[in-house]
C-alpha cells in the first residue's frame, strides 16, 4: 500500500467538528473589535528575516531557536512570521500609516514557531491581536485591556482568567535595573540553568522570563523592576492602575512580568489561566514606543496585545462552551423521488433567497424515508422538510421536528417561510 503523507508535527488540521467553534470565536472577536472602531490589517505570512531579528531581539527564545527561516530561490533570507506586531509596524511604515496619525488596528492569522509541540503549544498556531499607533496612553492602555476583558466576558470565561500587569519603564530605567539584576544573578550563578547563564550578560531581563523552576524560585529575591521606574513611567503606571480600578477591572501587579520579546517598554500585561496546565498565558501585550523608529519609521508610540487562538479554543472546550455553537444545518430537505429533485432544489433556492442566513441542506443520493431521516438527524438540523410526489402535486411540504416532541405538520408552500421563521425562532 502507498504510504500516507502526514501533516508536519505541531501543525494541526482544524476539522469540521472543530471549525464551528473557531468560527464562533472569530465572530465574537470581530464584533468586539468593531465595537471599539478598530480596523483589520492583513499582512503576508512571509517577511524578511531581518524584520524579526531587529524587532523581537536577537537574544530571545523566538529569534534564537524558534523561527522557521529559509533561503528562497533568490537567496533571500525569509521567515514565516512568529508573531504579528513586527509585520504591522513594517506595513504601517511602508504605507505611511503611522507618523502623525492614530491607528487602531487588529489582525488574526497563523504564526509559526519551531517549539516542542504539547497541549496549547504548536508550531503553527493562530493569534488574534490589536495594535494601536500614535497614542501614548495610559488611557489607550486601559482601552485595550478593557477590550480584552470584554472578550472574556463575551466568551463567558471572565472568572477563568486573571490580569497581571507591570511596567518596564523607560530604556534608561531598564538599564539601571539591568545593572542591579546582573549583580544579583552573578552572585547566584550556580543556581542558573545554561540559558539563563548565557543571557545573564547578553539580555538579563530575559532571565526573568525563564521557564526553569529553580531559576524562578531564585528570582523571588531578585531586585524589583518597579523600584527602578523613572518618574514618568511611574506616573503612567499609577494612572493606568487607577483607571483599571475605576473601570472595575481586577488586576494583580506582577513585577517579574517582562514578556518574551525585546520591544516592550512601560506597560506590559498578561491574561493567565490555570485551566490549561503549563500553557497558562492566553493573551499578552504591552507598550512598544520605540519599535516604529527602530524599524526605520518616525518615532510613534504604540500599544497592543496578542491572544493565542488555540488556547482560547481549548478553554472554550474545557468550559463546555462548544455546545453554544449553532449547528451547521438548521433545516434538512428530504426529497423522496427523482421526480421532485428539481422542484425541491428550486424551493430550497427560494427559501435561501427569502431567508438570508438560513442554513438549509438538501438531501442528495436518494433512498427511502428512513435513510433520509437518519441523514437529517445526523446533520444536526432541528427541522426536516419532506417532499414526495404527493406534496409536490399539492404544493405542500411535510414539516417534521427532529429535536422536539411535536406533531409533524403539513404546510402550504406559500406559508413555509413564515412557518420556518417561527419554528426556528423557538
Ligand atoms: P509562552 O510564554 O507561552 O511561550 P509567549 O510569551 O511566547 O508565550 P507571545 O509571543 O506573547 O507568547 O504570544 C502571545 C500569545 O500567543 C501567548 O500568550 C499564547 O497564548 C500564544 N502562543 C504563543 N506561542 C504559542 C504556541 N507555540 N502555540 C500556541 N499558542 C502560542
Ligand atoms: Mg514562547
Amino acid at each position: 500500500m502507498t504510504k500516507q503523507i502526514q501533516a508536519i508535527r505541531g501543525m494541526n488540521d482544524c476539522l469540521p467538528q472543530q471549525s464551528g467553534l473557531w468560527q464562533w470565536a472569530e465572530q465574537v472577536i470581530r464584533e468586539v473589535v468593531a465595537g471599539y472602531g478598530y480596523q483589520e490589517i492583513r499582512t503576508p505570512v512571509l517577511e524578511s528575516t531581518e524584520l524579526f531579528k531587529r524587532s523581537i531581539g536577537e537574544v530571545t527564545d523566538i529569534v534564537e531557536k524558534e523561527m522557521y527561516t529559509f533561503e528562497d530561490r533568490n537567496g533571500d533570507s525569509l521567515t514565516l512570521r512568529p508573531e504579528g506586531t513586527a509585520s504591522c509596524v513594517r506595513a504601517g511604515n511602508e504605507h505611511g500609516l503611522l507618523y502623525n496619525q492614530q491607528q487602531r488596528l487588529w489582525y488574526m492569522g497563523p504564526m509559526f514557531r519551531h517549539e516542542r509541540p504539547q497541549k496549547g503549544r504548536y508550531r503553527q498556531f493562530h493569534q488574534f491581536g490589536v495594535e494601536v499607533f500614535g497614542l501614548d496612553g495610559p488611557d489607550i492602555d486601559a482601552e485595550v485591556i478593557l477590550m480584552s476583558a470584554r472578550l472574556w466576558q463575551r466568551f463567558g470565561m471572565a472568572d477563568k482568567v486573571t490580569l497581571e500587569i507591570n511596567s518596564l519603564g523607560s530604556s534608561e530605567a531598564r538599564a539601571r535595573y539591568r545593572d542591579a539584576l546582573i549583580e544579583f544573578l552573578t552572585a547566584h550563578q550556580d543556581k542558573l540553568d545554561e540559558d539563563s547563564k548565557r543571557r545573564m550578560t547578553s539580555n538579563p531581563l530575559r532571565v526573568l522570563d525563564s521557564k526553569d523552576s529553580n531559576v524562578q524560585a531564585l528570582l523571588a529575591d531578585a531586585p524589583d523592576l518597579l523600584d527602578y521606574l523613572d518618574a514618568e513611567s511611574k506616573q503612567h503606571f499609577d494612572t493606568l492602575c487607577e483607571r483599571l480600578a475605576q473601570l472595575g477591572i481586577q488586576y494583580r501587579v506582577n513585577s517579574r512580568l517582562v514578556r518574551g520579546l525585546d520591544y516592550y517598554n512601560r506597560t506590559v500585561f498578561e491574561w493567565v489561566t490555570d485551566a490549561l496546565g503549563a500553557q497558562g498565558t492566553v493573551c499578552a501585550g504591552g507598550r512598544y514606543d520605540g519599535l516604529v523608529e527602530q524599524l526605520g519609521g518616525k518615532a510613534t508610540p504604540a500599544v497592543g496585545f496578542a491572544m493565542g487562538m488555540e488556547r482560547l479554543v481549548l478553554l472554550l472546550e474545557t468550559m463546555g462552551q462548544a455546545e453554544k455553537v449553532p449547528s451547521a444545518v438548521q433545516v434538512y430537505l428530504c426529497l423522496m423521488s427523482d421526480d421532485v429533485t428539481a422542484y425541491g432544489f428550486k424551493l430550497a433556492e427560494s427559501l435561501r433567497d427569502q431567508m438570508p442566513g438560513l442554513r438549509l441542506q438538501s438531501h442528495c443520493g436518494g433512498g427511502n424515508l428512513k435513510k433520509q431521516m437518519k441523514r437529517a438527524d445526523k446533520s444536526g438540523a432541528s427541522v426536516a422538510l419532506i417532499i414526495g410526489d404527493e406534496e409536490a402535486a399539492q404544493n405542500k411540504i411535510t414539516l417534521k421536528f427532529l429535536r422536539q416532541e411535536q406533531e409533524q405538520r403539513s404546510v402550504p408552500v406559500a406559508e413555509l417561510v413564515a412557518t420556518l421563521r417561527q419554528v426556528l425562532e423557538d
